[in-house]
């Protein structure tokens, strides 16, 4: 009997360029982000100014987590206490506590059967809320079509801010993910595409946008010494009228991520070589759903999600059981119990009235999903491929 017995969540080491940069830090004593010499420029800063360029954007804050970065996009952006945010209901239980955080209130729109937001649903929902924004994560970096979303966003008026915490290095259309709507945020959280251990990102090409979310991320009257940051006289609009909210950035981890962001290309090729072994392989598999992507897609395949459709939800823990006993480690969004990091819009509990969405719900209730870390190699992928459907033969 075939078994694997790496583990799926070991990341590769930091590379040795980071590690050196690290020490570096760690000897100047200099971690904080502001606190650097005359004409110097911080490991934090240089990382925004190198992000913003990677993503093409404007301007680039480097804050304190993902979810922190989602939060100070909203409030940047003018959310008011109270306003309904339009949200995907398929995302991770960071994106509704960063609206709570933000003062808002979730409105959680319905997925299609291949994990994107649906956009009837969208539109039915914006016009029924009056929603001003939609907080738009690209789960699992399924990404939407992206002409549609902003065709109905700009037809309801409402700003776009996307997650990116599991597109970064991806594109629609050769634009890179997070440029399609106002404000984008990226988690450099171990179990993303950078890894500093905790870590987010904001860009934005909006002046205004940017100036507030570096003073809410914790500049004092520092933001001159930002990487990425618009002028003088757009701060001065807004400085003293934007809350102070400590979430920033150190040098240790800025030192850690800038040698990996020169990888970041590199290693979605080497995601997708891993990707496309699981993807082709596991739709040889009888009554396995996988998606078809759209070739205007460029996702990054650092996980696999899948629906072994004839087993049915009922069926699916005897499936993650009989993986698990051979060392393969699937996950279900489908469990009523929600389990490590994955739960579901109905155990969010703090959001009153509870949201009932029976299509995403159908949807979830076979959805397995797997991490695809760049520790396993192709013939790795292979041998996954090959338990799997040992497994469902036998079921
Ligand atoms: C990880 C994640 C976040 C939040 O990132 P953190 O850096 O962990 O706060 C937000 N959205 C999604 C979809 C995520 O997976």
């Amino acid at each position: 009997m075939k078994t694997f017995t790496k583990s799926f969540t070991q990341q590769e080491p930091v590379p040795e360029a980071a590690i050196a940069r690290a020490v570096a830090v760690m000897q100047s004593g200099r971690l904080h982000r502001y606190n650097t010499e005359p004409g110097e420029e911080s490991e934090a800063a240089a990382l925004e100014r190198e992000y913003a360029a990677y993503q093409g954007s404007d301007y680039c804050v480097a804050c304190a987590s993902g979810g922190y970065a989602l939060h100070v996009a909203l409030r940047a952006a003018g959310l008011e206490p109270g306003e309904p945010v339009l949200a995907n209901a398929y995302t991770l239980a960071p994106v509704p506590g960063a609206i709570h955080n933000a003062g808002g209130r979730p409105v959680f729109v319905e997925i299609d059967a291949d994990w994107h937001i649906d956009l009837d649903d969208l539109a039915t929902k914006a016009a029924a809320s009056g929603a001003r924004f939609l907080m738009l994560s690209h789960m699992r970096g399924h990404i939407a079509d992206m002409d549609a979303i902003v065709r109905v966003c700009d037809t309801f008026g409402v700003t776009l801010i996307e997650d990116c915490a599991h597109t970064m290095g991806a594109r629609w259309n050769g634009v890179p993910s997070g440029n399609f709507g106002k404000v984008a945020c990226f988690s450099t959280q171990t179990y993303k595409h950078l890894n500093s251990g905790e870590g987010g990102l904001l860009t934005t090409s909006d002046a205004e946008i940017a100036a507030r979310a570096v003073v809410h991320s914790g500049s004092y009257m520092l933001y001159g010494r930002h990487g990425a940051v618009p002028d003088e006289d757009v701060f001065r609009g807004i400085r003293l009228e934007t809350p102070n909210y400590s979430g920033r950035m150190d040098n240790l981890r800025a030192a850690i991520l800038r040698p990996q962001l020169r990888r970041l290309d590199e290693n979605r090729a080497r995601w997708n070589a891993r990707y496309r072994v699981l993807e082709q392989g596991l739709r040889q598999i009888n009554s396995i759903h996988l998606p078809q992507r759209a070739p205007a897609e460029d996702y990054v395949g650092s996980s696999i999600q899948f629906r072994p459709e004839a087993l049915g939800a009922d069926g699916i823990p005897e499936f993650l059981e009989r993986c698990a006993t051979r060392g393969v480690e699937v996950k279900w969004f489908g469990d009523p119990e929600p389990k490590a990091f994955t739960s579901r819009f109905d155990s969010w509990r703090y959001l009153n009235p509870p949201a009932e969405l029976p299509r995403t719900l159908a949807v979830l209730s076979t959805t397995c999903d797997m991490r695809v870390p760049l520790t396993f190699s192709t013939d790795d992928c292979r041998l996954i491929v090959d338990i799997v459907a040992e497994v469902m033969a036998d079921l």
